[in-house]
């Protein structure tokens, strides 16, 4: 799984990732993640509605300063809202908020521990 799979599973997760072991609360993490795409997911289908509509494409996170939609980072430390920042220009802002901002950063974290262990354990 890349990190455009996992964010396109934001919404459809039930509940946050289990913190992984030697993550810590209240450490920040800078995680390169290159591309996010988000979904932009409408309201819960009604459980009668027999064809459901299909989802809008997730669309690429584009960064407002330099319009680049590459080399992005999320940081943040577990179980807080994410912040991306942009490699090349380094504006720094909040593209979702509430509990996708959460989950976002629990997210980049477990993702980046999973496929790269944790930093200076290599
Ligand atoms: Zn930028």
């Amino acid at each position: 799984m890349d990190f455009e799979d996992a964010a396109r599973r934001l919404d459809a997760l039930p509940i946050a990732p289990p913190r992984p072991d030697g993550v810590h609360e209240g450490e920040v993490w800078q995680v390169p993640v290159g591309r996010i795409l988000l979904s932009q997911r409408s309201a819960p289908e009604p459980p009668w509605a027999d064809t459901p509509e299909p989802d809008e494409p997730p669309q690429p996170l584009v960064c407002p300063e330099c319009n680049t939609d590459r080399e992005m980072y999320v940081t943040g430390a577990w179980d807080t809202p994410a912040t991306v920042r942009c490699a090349l220009c380094g504006h720094a802002w909040a593209p979702v908020t509430g509990r996708r901002a959460v989950l976002l950063t629990n997210l980049a974290i477990s993702t980046a521990v999973r496929e790269q262990g944790l930093p200076g354990n290599a």
